[in-house]
């Protein structure tokens, strides 16, 4: 039988099992529900990335009311609110605002039918199954907590909500636009993600490299086309691309130390029109992913070698080109700050809801900020409905993973831990001088 006080909280959040997750304190009670309906609101009304408009103006508005000072279009659709109170270490909170071309196939009464063009004028349907709009909740949640409460806090509190985080251009604009010098430069940046690797009422925590490098490559293969029953008198670019794509996996399995995360996946191969003909041309789309730099270095090295090596072997006359479109570097977590704020963590939502994860391999351009000389805290928020989390773990199977058109995070107990771990971490950090939290992140 739960407590009382469970029991209030299952009646004002709608949920069965929140007994299971911490219950949230009174100041987060007061606030979730202004929380959930913004969340319900950016659900259903997703944007693609850089078309953020309708999403920035509504984080804005919430934001001016709380009393921030609020500048829009910071790089494109950015936002920046600062909020000044006295003495004391400036520090950032970041929301990303963008969603995905995704369908929404959840099925929730509150599932996306938008609509809407790609850059290149394609209709696409749009879907925020990033959890983007889980973030944008919970940081107006705590915003507001903030705002009402500066008497548990001194100093400089920016919030910012970042657009094109998907792709991957939205980080660099805002620190192009000023970012750091036209607002107080912060002496720690912090963010959250939500996804299914943890039930909603649990955080992770990462100290180190807490995502990995991204590195986007394109191949473009030149053989000499011909008859397809005339082999001889070719140089076919797809049984090259096809040995290119099988040597390329020796990378991590034959050169890389074991142990050392990389990852070399050929997500397109693209020749060929007839099944006669061999044509002039192939091109191979690589992903590459690796956390250390050492490791991310020898890997784009080997697969230069590799294809020029196996071109060689085949005897063309033009070596391929290898163009290299896209990077992005590792999220890195300061480790004594992630140190502390797991302390700061364990005391406001329990010692069984703060869990230490490893790196993951996605990619994320928070990296931006850190690579001003900003330490940063990037932590995990549990998104996944604990009961269905139990039966995907006892079956070996996963839920579905952010960017999944199944995407269905349990919003209501995540929203509430996401705001109740925000405003921890940043009592916690307000706690010390700017100068003291220098001093713990200088410590190598
Ligand atoms: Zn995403
Ligand atoms: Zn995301």
């Amino acid at each position: 039988m739960p407590k009382p006080h469970v029991l209030l909280s299952v009646a004002l959040l709608g949920v069965s099992l929140w007994a299971q997750s911490p219950s949230p304190s009174k100041e987060v009670q007061a606030v979730y529900a202004d929380s959930y309906a913004l969340y319900l609101d950016l659900h259903q009304h997703p944007e693609l990335s850089s078309h953020e408009l309708q999403t920035a103006a509504k984080v804005a508005a919430k934001l001016r009311g709380f009393g921030y000072q609020v500048t829009e279009n910071v790089g494109g659709t950015g936002i920046v609110a600062v909020m000044k109170n006295g003495a004391g270490p400036t520090i950032m909170l970041r929301t990303e605002l963008d969603a995905l071309p995704v369908e929404e196939k959840t099925g929730l009464p509150y599932a996306s039918k938008v609509h809407a063009n790609d850059d290149s004028g394609q209709d696409v349907s749009v879907m925020q199954a990033c959890g983007h709009d889980l973030h944008m909740a919970s940081l107006i949640g705590t915003a507001q907590i903030m705002a009402q409460t500066k008497n548990t806090w001194h100093g400089t509190l920016v919030i910012i909500g970042q657009p094109a985080e998907e792709t991957l251009s939205g980080a660099n604009p805002m620190v192009d636009d000023g970012l750091m010098t036209r607002f107080p430069k912060p002496d720690v940046i912090v963010a959250l993600h939500v996804g299914n690797v943890l039930p909603a009422g649990k955080v992770g925590v990462t100290p180190g490299y807490r995502s990995s490098n991204a590195d986007s490559i394109r191949i473009t293969i030149f053989g000499k086309g011909g008859h397809g029953a005339a082999p001889h008198t070719t140089i076919d670019p797809i049984v090259l691309g096809a040995r290119i794509v099988l040597v390329l996996q020796t990378i991590a399995s034959r050169e890389v130390k074991p142990g050392e995360a990389a990852v070399v996946t050929v997500g397109y191969f693209q020749a060929g029109v007839k099944n006669n003909i061999i044509p002039d041309q192939a091109q191979l789309g690589i992903t590459v992913r690796t956390v250390k730099p050492d490791v991310r270095k020898q890997v784009l090295a080997a697969i230069d070698r590799i294809v020029k090596g196996e071109a060689e072997a085949a005897g063309v006359v033009r070596l391929p080109e290898v163009v290299h479109y896209e990077a992005t570097d590792a999220v890195y977590n300061d480790p004594a700050l992630a140190q502390r704020l797991t302390v700061a963590l364990e005391a406001a939502l329990g010692k069984n809801n703060v869990e230490q994860l490893p790196p993951s391999m996605t990619s994320e351009d928070f990296s931006v900020f850190v690579e001003q000389g900003v330490p940063g805290f990037y932590f995990s928020l549990g998104g996944a409905n604990p009961e269905k989390y139990v039966e995907a773990k006892a079956s070996g199977n996963n839920l579905p993973s952010n960017h999944s058109s199944l995407f269905a995070p349990d919003a209501p107990p995540a929203i509430a831990i996401g705001i109740t771990a925000e405003v921890a971490v940043l009592r916690n950090l307000f706690s010390s001088s700017a100068a003291d939290l220098q001093k713990l992140t200088a410590q190598k």
